[in-house]
């Protein structure tokens, strides 16, 4: 497979467009189909060829990328697009869950597609960047075919052949995310009760985490792992010792106390059941499963 292999495009939201530009500005002769007419007038101009059906576009090319709102249209482009898929190479880079990720390799199975599943970790700017990170599983002789065309997307790691798994990497690199900034964005409310710049206080937390948070992450995955606890943070003993006033600080303001009471209930667990001078990441042993 050379580098501009011929590539076809269903989808041309944010996302779709970007794929669809990043392919052509390296080379590929590129096909692509949106269900709105119009929206690839622009990638016409800068060499696509634009389909006015999803089975036509798919016929065009060997690799398929198909990257639409989600699984629900997923479902809706590909009944359209039916048998024209048999011996081609379908990627789905549509945000989902890893159940609907396998159905959908199954299809792709029923149809006679070889199927790689994807999820994309970038804005659309960031398409075609180092600062992309897309995850990939599902058929690995698909993927090695066509791994040239697939990295020319960012920085591209196969996660193995269920087909699930591209989705539980992204599920579980969107989730940590989440659940860091809904906790920073909290924090912030204290921050500006008590008079600080938060633009201010969030280029230092910036600084911070970028040295602090990598190793720390690393310490934590680590232990997790092992089921052997250091003293991440410190003793969990002086930690514990911290948290009534900090709750009280956050209460005061108004702030949430929610996941700060949960962490205190975690340790104060973890301690009587006489695991003190272990640290942070000992919380993991409390949460069951
Ligand atoms: P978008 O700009 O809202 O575009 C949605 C696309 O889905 C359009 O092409 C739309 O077609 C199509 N669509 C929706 N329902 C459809 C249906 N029933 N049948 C056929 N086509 C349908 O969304 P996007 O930003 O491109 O996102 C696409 C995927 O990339 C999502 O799964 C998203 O989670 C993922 N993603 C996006 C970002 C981001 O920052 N944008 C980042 C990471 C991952 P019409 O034009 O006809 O409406």
């Amino acid at each position: 497979m050379t580098t501009t292999a011929p590539v076809t495009v269903l989808g041309l939201g944010q996302m779709g467009s970007a794929i669809a530009e990043t392919f052509l500005k390296r080379g590929h002769p590129t096909t692509v189909w949106n269900r709105t007419a119009g929206k690839g007038a622009s990638l016409a101009e800068a060499g696509a060829s634009v389909s006015d059906t999803a089975a036509e576009a798919v016929a065009a090319s060997p690799l398929v990328v198909v990257c639409v709102l989600d699984y629900e249209a997923v479902d809706e482009v590909l009944a359209g697009v039916g048998d024209a898929i048999a011996g081609k190479v379908l990627v789905n880079l549509t945000s989902g869950s890893p159940g609907r990720a396998r159905a959908t390799g199954r299809w792709a199975d029923e149809h006679g597609a070889a199927y790689i599943d994807g999820g994309i970790m970038a804005d659309p700017p960031d398409l075609g960047t180092s600062n992309a990170f897309i995850s990939f599983s599902g058929s690995r002789e698909a993927f090695e075919d066509h791994e040239p065309t697939l990295r020319e997307l960012g920085n591209s790691t196969f996660y193995g052949t269920d087909a699930g798994l591209a989705s539980v990497e992204f599920m579980a690199q969107v989730a940590t995310g989440y659940e860091l900034l809904i906790g920073f964005l909290h924090t912030l409310r204290l921050v500006r009760a008590e008079g600080v710049d938060p633009a201010e206080f969030a280029e230092r937390v910036a600084e911070s985490m970028a040295v602090g948070y990598p190793p720390l992450l690393t310490v934590i995955g680590k232990a997790v792992r092992d089921g052997e606890f250091p003293p991440d943070l410190g003793p969990l003993s002086v930690q514990a010792a911290l948290m009534d006033d900090l709750i009280d600080h956050r209460r005061s303001l108004g702030v949430d106390v929610t996941r700060m009471r949960e962490v205190k209930r975690l340790m104060d667990e973890r301690i009587a059941a006489g695991h003190g001078d272990e640290g942070f990441s000992s919380l993991f042993a409390q949460l069951g499963g």
